[in-house]
């Protein structure tokens, strides 16, 4: 297939594209204590196109500081929920009504398709809005032991949070972890992924406009290993919320130890989608193409593995490969493009490896390397085997693109012990008619999340975590309220006072 896209329209570039990045740290914009800057790609040319100040030890420091002023001196954690909820529905309005301009940049930087990354950036507003809701809403526990006790749970916000987020929806991710901490009281600095520093820089602005007062939001750019590292070693920041990679779930888990942080961790997955042959096998197919396919592939709940009884097997892979090799793969910023470009060349040649291994391991029935009439630029094919045996890596590892893998089972306890046997457990999809065996199936497997006879909806209020590899602790709704509060239990006395008596024993009484 030869494409007739001009060269100009193959790479949309944004109006008004910023080239450079500071930080924001106290209400400022401000570069490097050393100056140092990294360079910034855009997945469809591959060109350097902004530098972004690359954050060290000394800028994480600074932005520590200022969020510590801006929690100890106020006013934002004693403020009122009201007035907090406030500024965080003027947060989510402004989001909002930028959601085009923020998709158009999101999808740039990223290589997300445009119409993926207005819905992400859609979903951004609505979790500032759902934290702004449930933050009036809080109740907190009180228990009563009649005429003797009154326990009450005294709520507040811990102090500042460090935020650690990956690249795959950059905007909506680092949203999932502003909304709550901000609502809750918490001031923060957040370190975004270094693939994608641009639509970061928006929420100074947005958040200025909103009224949040300086340095309650701060933000540091720069590598993992050093802005990343100095947040989670730096001992005035009780707690992180990291999402990434389990590996670096594991040495960030490590290095918060000593510290003894608070830590909330959504780390990788491999989540199996189980299609039984009473399925609706049209909704299944077309639930589990999306599942594996949009927002590239590069999702961490991607159904990237798809498991399905013997019977219907060779019909459901020959439908879905031909449907897959039907998905189109496009331009970021065109409307019709289902599969854009990864994000990174780097993580490219990760794809494209894991795709050359696969092939040594399994039958290729769908894609296989680069998207044809793409020279350049992060696009691959949408790829799919079958007969993947359960020891391959293929099955086993996270590829997180465009490639999914399909295995045969004969029976229920078969599917359970294919679905069960990774080390991941973030996400699962279970497709039968069957009421009885649905529930038994789901609640069977080791999965944080599983949908039924569904693609991957999620309630705001409902828990989000993983289980195993995938991750520690649940947030969403009140979890996440919980994990960025501190619950003193206060213990009153009604009436009279009733003491064990020590030291009395030797009183005269007579
Ligand atoms: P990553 O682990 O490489 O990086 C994530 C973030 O951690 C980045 O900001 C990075 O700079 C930072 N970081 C790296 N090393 C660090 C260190 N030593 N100390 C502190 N910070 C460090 O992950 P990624 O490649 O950006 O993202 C993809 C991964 O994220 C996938 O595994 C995916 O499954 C996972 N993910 C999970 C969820 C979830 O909710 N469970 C959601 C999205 C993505």
């Amino acid at each position: 297939m030869t494409h007739t896209v001009s060269d100009t329209a193959r790479r949309h570039v944004p109006a008004d594209l910023p080239t450079r990045i500071q930080h924001y740290i106290g209400g400022q914009f401000v570069d490097s204590v050393d100056g140092d800057t990294f360079d910034v790609l855009d997945p469809v040319s591959n060109e350097v196109y902004l530098q972004a100040s690359a954050g060290k030890k000394a800028d994480i420091d600074r932005a520590v500081a200022a969020a510590r002023r801006a929690f100890t001196d106020g006013p934002w954690p004693t403020m009122l929920p009201r007035e907090r909820s406030r500024i965080l529905h003027r947060i989510a309005d402004i989001v909002e009504s930028r959601d085009a301009r923020l998709a158009e940049l999101e999808s740039f930087d990223s290589g997300l398709p445009i119409t993926q990354a207005l819905g992400q950036a859609r979903r951004a507003a609505e979790n500032f809005r759902f934290f702004a809701d449930l933050i009036v809403a809080q109740a907190d526990d009180t228990y009563k032991v009649p005429g003797r006790q009154i326990n009450y749970v005294n709520r507040t916000p811990i102090g500042v949070a460090g935020l650690i987020t990956p690249w795959n929806t950059p905007f909506m991710l680092e949203s999932w972890k502003l909304g709550p901490a901000l609502a809750t009281g918490n001031t923060v600095v957040l370190k975004p992924a270094e693939f994608t520093p641009l639509s970061a820089s928006l929420w100074a602005g947005i958040f200025e406009e909103a009224g949040l007062p300086d340095g309650v939001f701060n933000l540091v750019n720069g590598l993992g290993e050093d802005a990343g590292d100095a947040l989670v070693k730096h001992p005035d920041v009780p707690l992180i919320s990291f999402t990434g990679e389990s590996s670096t779930g594991q040495l960030i888990f490590g290095n918060a130890a000593p510290f003894l942080k608070g830590l909330s961790m959504e780390l990788g997955g491999k989540s199996p989608a189980i299609v039984f042959a009473d399925a609706d096998l049209e909704a299944a197919i077309d639930a589990t193409i999306f599942g594996v396919f949009s927002l590239n592939g590069e999702r961490c709940t991607a159904g990237s593995r798809i498991l399905v009884e013997r019977s219907v097997y060779d019909d459901f892979v020959e439908r879905y490969a031909a449907q897959a090799k039907r998905v189109k793969v496009g331009y970021p910023h065109d409307p019709a493009t289902e599969v854009g470009a990864l994000v990174h060349p780097e993580h490219y040649d990760k794809v494209m490896s894991y795709i050359e291994i696969g092939k040594s391991e399994a039958r290729l029935v769908a894609g296989g390397g680069r998207a044809d009439g793409f020279e350049q630029g992060n696009f691959v094919s949408p790829t799919v085997f079958a007969d993947v045996a359960p020891d391959a890596r293929i099955f086993q590892e996270e590829i997180f693109g465009p490639v999914v893998a399909i295995t045969p089972f004969d029976t229920e306890d078969e599917a359970l012990a294919l679905a069960n046997g990774v080390k991941y457990g973030l996400a699962a999809y279970v497709w039968t008619n069957d009421l009885k065996r649905s529930h038994n199936f789901a609640q069977a497997i080791d999965a944080g999340m599983v949908w039924l006879n569904s693609n991957n909806v999620r309630d705001l209020r409902t828990p989000f975590g993983g289980v195993k590899a995938s991750g520690l602790g649940h947030e969403g709704g009140y979890r996440s309220i919980d994990f960025y509060t501190q619950q003193q239990a206060v213990h009153i006395t009604l009436g009279k006072v009733h003491n064990p008596t020590f030291g009395k024993a030797d009183v005269d009484h007579h």
